[in-house]
């Protein structure tokens, strides 16, 4: 056989392995997830492949993982009959960062490093195939692809920077199909090779894969064997020859080993909603996620009729992209699924609008085709039909966190993603009245609490028509805008609108229960106080004033009024109406809109 040739690895992978093996070290378990993950992925593709080509099922039909120790050597070896790779394959995936989550994950290392915080990220972030070398001295994987009638070697050491690739030419280790991985444990992690650990692992780390996991376990049978008699005990029979002897037997325990189904294989989503508890939710969202904390909710439907198909949804409670970046295209957050056939991570943007790209989940579908596009999905009328109703419970479910008793939910979720139903607001109008009732505020009456549009409309003045706002930059400059004076000493409640898009989707509202968002920095603001007789007299008086200034100002100013909205402050520059206010004047030039 050729000789293994040898390779360097990416510079990255080198600075990776290095981070793994010295930042991660108090949760080396983890090790295990990462590569029944990857045997999961490798399955998911088979099968998906398999769907339109059933001949590549024939060297290997199940679709399992398996997974045996030998304790005394101190050895983990992991068999999955999915989809493999080629020698070009072991070269680009084991040699090389390609794959989004890992560099993602150096990027976060990065960040929280020149931040000066010390997260803890290996539970946020799946860093693969490499956290093998957190428990191995060496790793060894061999692998054959369908696309090649060779399995090839590839084999890796500890803190090394080049690896090596050779053809497997031992015929015990030849596989049909598949992946073997086999980890040769350091010293000090030789424990993870006992039958009961790994039984133990794969129960906590992996009991929502959906393929099957065996694992190698030594087991008894209890069998009765026949013994001799007890010499005594015969003599004494012998004596009295009217009792027949009996034949004695005892039980004895026989071991051997054999594997062992060690997970559950039934899709959390196929289950009936009522005997899954709050738990195994929580649980299979920070699985299938590689989330930290519990999400705020959940919801499990299935929809039947027109259109069928199942999901679990959740709502998380921290935005992992940060509070800023609310349009990232590129989440991986809903996982579809045809006819239980994983498909792709890929879609959120044909399943979801973007402002709810933060939502997480499963969807499951039995009325789409297996070879599934974008391009179909886009066209797809049933995609449409689904769509609309994964947006819906997810305004259910929001709505739910809004009326929860735990009144900080709701704070912890408007903190994180308020700016996206905020963008809902500009981009979703068939959606308003789902919308505005999620939207907070602060307010002339409530500083200190945001408050709802409904607690606002509640409030209101008998004879108040128009929902009042002010636009600013911060809530202590609304409160000391001379705009308010009038409003403020009529008891009228004007909402704070400190955020830069706050404006804009108001404006995009237009109307709340049937009351307009009126502007209070606006000109012609009618307050309901007008006093015509009062209000001619001043003219009359100050009207010449009025044209001096104006001269004076010039071009500066559209116009100078007379006004009857202030108390106090001698006069206030308004906009016109229909102008920018400042606010948006002040945001245009800043392009921050
Ligand atoms: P990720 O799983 O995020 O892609 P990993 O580091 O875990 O990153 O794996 C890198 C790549 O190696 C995978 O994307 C896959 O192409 C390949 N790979 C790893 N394990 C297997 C396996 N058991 N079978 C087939 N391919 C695998
Ligand atoms: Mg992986």
């Amino acid at each position: 056989p050729p000789p293994a040739e040898k390779y360097e690895y990416q510079a990255e992978v080198s600075r990776l392995m290095d981070l793994i093996v010295n930042s991660l070290y108090s949760n080396k378990e983890v090790f295990l997830r990462e590569l029944i993950s990857n045997a999961s992925d490798a399955l998911d593709k088979l099968r998906y492949l398999s769907v339109t080509d059933s001949q590549l099922l024939k060297e290997a039909a199940d679709l399992d993982i398996r997974i045996q120790t030998d304790k005394d050597n101190g050895i983990i070896t992991i068999t999955d009959s999915g989809i493999g790779m080629t020698r070009q394959e072991l070269v680009d995936c084991l040699g090389t960062i390609a794959q989004s989550g890992t560099a993602k994950f150096l990027k976060a290392v990065k960040e929280s490093k020149d931040a000066g915080t010390d997260n803890n990220l290996i539970g946020q972030f799946g860093v693969g195939f490499y956290s093998a070398f957190l428990v191995s001295d060496k790793v060894v994987v061999s692998t054959k692809s369908p696309k090649s009638d060779k399995q090839y070697v590839w084999e890796g050491e500890a803190n090394a920077s080049s690896y090596t690739i050779r053809e497997e030419t031992n015929s015990e280790n030849l596989i049909p199909r598949g992946t073997r991985l086999t980890l040769y444990l350091k010293r000090d992690d030789k424990g993870f090779a006992h039958p009961e650990r790994i039984q133990k692992l794969v129960k906590n780390y992996s009991q929502f894969v959906s393929f099957p996991i065996y694992t190698w376990q030594e087991k008894g049978i209890t069998k009765e064997v026949e013994v001799d008699d007890d010499p005594v005990e015969a003599k004494e029979a012998n004596q009295d020859e009217n009792i027949e002897k009996k034949k004695k037997t005892k039980k004895v325990v026989e071991r051997y080993w054999d594997w062992e189904l060690t997970n559950e294989t039934q899709p959390i989503w196929l289950r009936n909603p009522k005997e899954v508890t709050t738990e195994e939710y929580n649980d299979f969202y920070k699985k299938t996620f590689n989330e930290y904390s519990e999400p705020l909710a959940s919801s499990h439907f299935t929809t039947e009729g027109e259109v069928e198909f199942r999901s679990v949804l959740y709502v998380p409670a921290i935005s992992p992209m940060g509070k800023d970046d609310i349009t990232n295209p590129k989440t991986k957050n809903i996982r579809l699924y045809v006819k239980r056939v994983f498909i792709s991570d890929d879609f959120d943007g044909e399943l979801f609008p973007r402002y709810l790209s933060f939502v997480k989940g499963v969807v499951d579908s039995n009325d789409l085709p297996l070879n599934v596009s974008r391009e179909i999905l886009q066209e797809s009328r049933i995609v449409r039909i689904m769509r609309k109703r994964l947006v819906r419970k997810t305004f259910d479910m929001i709505l739910g966190i809004s009326m929860s008793e735990n009144k900080g939910d709701y704070e912890t979720f408007w903190e994180n993603f308020g700016k996206h139903l905020k963008l809902g607001c500009i981009e979703d109008r068939e959606n308003h009245k789902r919308l505005a009732p999620l939207l907070r505020f602060f307010s002339s009456q409530s500083e200190d609490e945001m408050i709802s549009l409904d607690e606002y409309v509640e409030n209101m003045k008998p004879e108040q028509k128009d929902i009042y706002y002010i636009a600013a930059d911060s809530v202590s400059s609304a409160r000391n805008a001379p705009f308010l004076e009038r409003l403020l000493e009529k008891d009228l409640e004007v909402l704070y609108l400190v955020d830069p898009i706050d404006e804009v989707a108001i404006q995009s509202l237009k109307s709340y229960k049937e009351k307009n968002f009126v502007d209070i920095s606006k000109e012609d603001l009618d307050i309901g106080d007008k006093n015509e007789e009062k209000e001619k007299v001043t003219k009359e008086e100050f009207g010449n004033t009025c044209d001096w200034i104006k001269k004076r100002l010039g071009e500066k100013v559209a116009n100078v009024n007379i006004s009857n909205r202030l108390s106090s402050s001698p006069c206030v520059l308004v906009s016109g109406k229909f102008g920018w206010s400042a606010n948006m004047e002040r945001l245009m030039k800043a392009q921050t809109v």
